[in-house]
């Protein structure tokens, strides 16, 4: 077995211990690859070890990587995870499945418009600066509902729900309480009415106390692609 492949299924086993000790179903976590930095090839071993979602930070690095792939296009998704800047929107709206880190009305608004017609609608969450660092992107919790609404309204986006990178913690117990927090945030978007399904939260340091919080989507890459240079 190569090493990515017993990587993936070291961290699918990490899953599925972390849902059990929560009273959860290991399928209720899906796993996103964090691809950032790895290259195409690496990519290709892991969807050949059997994953097929892959997300990527670098609007450039990302194409790159979607066209040396194209032959599995249909069979990979591919999520956009890093923050977004309004002029390179409409490649990731012409060519990913999901965004990830919505931060702003603007941006959203550019995406449903740059989405081609006749491709599904773009997944998206929204980015909640959960741990309320001033240097850390992502809308405060207090406008996450206004903006949730509205990009909920727009015709080629489909709001799945809320993502968060929390400040690094090393104990358990405080891991936990941002991810809490993320979840509760996506019960009020519940209990508004909206139809959100996705709490993307936890990488390799902390996705144990994410799925204990609830997450329904974990973003891993150290601990299947190795430490990047
Ligand atoms: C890099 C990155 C990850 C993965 O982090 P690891 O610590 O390598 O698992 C997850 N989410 C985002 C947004 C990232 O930029």
């Amino acid at each position: 077995m190569s090493v990515i492949a017993a990587n993936l299924q070291a961290v699918k086993n990490d899953i599925a211990a972390a849902a059990q000790q929560a009273g959860r179903e290991a399928s209720a976590v899906s796993l996103l690859a964090v691809s950032k930095t790895v290259s195409a090839e690496r990519v290709r071993e892991a969807f050949q070890a059997g994953q097929h979602a892959f997300g990527e930070n670098y609007v450039q690095e990302g194409l790159d990587k979607i066209a040396a792939l194209d032959d599995l296009r249909s069979r990979i998704q591919w999520h956009f995870i890093g923050p977004l800047q309004s002029n390179k929107t409409r490649p990731v709206a012409e060519q990913f499945d999901w965004v990830h880190a919505i931060d702003r009305l603007k941006i959203a608004e550019r995406l449903s418009a740059q989405r081609p017609a006749g491709m599904a609608p773009l997944q998206v969450c929204i980015q909640v600066n959960i741990s309320d660092e001033t240097t850390k992107s992502g809308v405060p919790p207090k406008d996450v509902l206004a903006l949730a609404q509205a990009v909920a309204a727009l015709p080629n986006l489909r709001l799945r729900g809320l993502m968060a990178i929390p400040a690094p913690a090393d104990d358990p117990a405080a891991q936990r309480q941002p991810f809490a927090a993320l979840r509760e945030l996506l019960d009020q978007l519940r209990q508004a009415g909206l139809q959100v399904d996705t709490l993307s939260m936890g990488m390799s340091a902390d996705m144990d106390a994410a799925i204990a919080e609830g997450a329904t989507l974990v973003r891993i890459g150290t601990a299947i692609f190795g430490a990047r240079h």
